[in-house]
């Protein structure tokens, strides 16, 4: 537990902010609270330092790291910018769960896996925006789990998956939205999406006024490297129901735990993770990654999980249940 310390999300705590700049401008990595999931971050400026995150993570070497900045100056630093017409619509977004894929300036091979671009967002979080501030660095961070498994939505799942191999761990408590930053890039005069998350495409249309399109991207032909791989995956079998009598059937049937709203966990008569209402997404999806753990500690071998609406932030609930299982189906 050494290194796990409680810091305030909202007021954060001024000599741990310092211990960890230190931390950080010393070449280590931090893993942080932020207001999608936990982070683990270098110095994205440091290529020495970003390879410790694919270390810890046991991370695939061309999968790139998200870089967190703070203001609109730090873009201009890592990227060659945006127009001023896109600038004001990110000014309308940040910070918030919203990345973009934008052509790099001086940034080193390592957090971009060798790309000629560079992911980046400014996170709504006191932890991460103080940590940029006084370390004075962009930092690249992932989602502070093991590669493959469910990104931490608290501390505890940070230490219980990468324990001492990260210099320090802040705990401020649960991540709100619970599900990553939703990532975009723009392709001629549209935005593609390659990877749901938690800024809905509904408000990416909105906000932007273009053409939005959901990256298909396939195993063969990624657009975003990370999407290839297996991930956000609990260790034993998980199912998905399309309908509510097949999740009730499967239920009957098998030894198995049920995941799911409030309202199909009144039917199924097994014991069950519940999710939320299916009413709130939000809270489901904040439910969702410590579901996947719950399975894994309970005495089953496999889960149902049922199957969400598409809509708003339902569609990276969708997403990380095809990823999680591995698009396998109830009958
Ligand atoms: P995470 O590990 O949760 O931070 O995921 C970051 C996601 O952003 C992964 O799916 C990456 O493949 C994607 N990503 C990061 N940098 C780039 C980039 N330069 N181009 C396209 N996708 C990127
Ligand atoms: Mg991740």
């Amino acid at each position: 537990m050494d290194n796990v310390r409680k810091i305030d999300p909202v007021v954060p705590n001024r000599e741990l902010i310092e211990e960890a700049s230190r931390i950080i401008n010393g070449g280590g990595t931090v893993a942080f609270p932020t207001e999608t999931v936990y982070g683990l971050g270098a110095n994205a400026l440091d290529d020495e330092a970003c390879k410790k995150i694919y270390e810890v993570k046991g991370r695939q070497q061309d999968n790139p790291i998200i870089v967190h900045i703070n203001d609109f100056e730090q873009l201009e630093s890592v990227t060659q910018g945006l127009s001023g017409k896109m600038r004001e619509k990110f000014e309308r977004v940040w910070p918030g769960p919203l990345t973009v894929v934008l052509k790099k300036r001086n940034i080193g091979l390592v957090p971009t896996a060798g790309l000629e671009t560079v992911a980046v967002r400014m996170p709504a979080h006191r932890v991460p925006q103080e940590l940029i501030r006084r370390s004075g660095k962009p930092i690249a961070a992932p989602s502070a789990n093991k590669s493959g498994r469910p990104s931490p939505v608290y501390a505890s799942e940070v230490l219980e998956d990468l324990g001492q191999k990260v210099d320090l761990i802040l705990d401020g408590g649960a991540s709100s939205f619970g599900v990553e930053s939703t990532v975009m890039m723009f392709k001629g005069d549209e935005i593609v999406i390659l990877r749901p998350g938690a800024f809905s495409a509904e408000d990416i249309k909105k906000i932007f006024e273009l053409r939005v399109t959901i990256s298909g991207d396939t195993p063969e032909t990624p657009v975003s490297p990370g999407m290839k791989y297996r991930h956000y995956a609990p260790e034993k079998e998980l199912f998905l129901a399309r309908s509510e009598e097949k999740a009730i059937e499967a239920c009957r049937e098998g030894n198995v735990l049920f995941i799911g709203s409030s309202e199909l966990a009144d039917k199924v008569g097994t014991e069950s993770v519940v999710l939320g209402s299916r009413k709130d997404l939000y809270n489901v999806a904040r439910n969702l990654f410590p579901s996947f753990r719950k399975l894994d500690r309970s005495r089953y071998s496999a889960g149902i999980i049922e199957s969400f609406e598409e809509k708003g932030i339902g569609l990276a609930i969708m997403n990380r249940i095809a990823k999680a299982t591995g698009g396998r189906e109830v009958k």
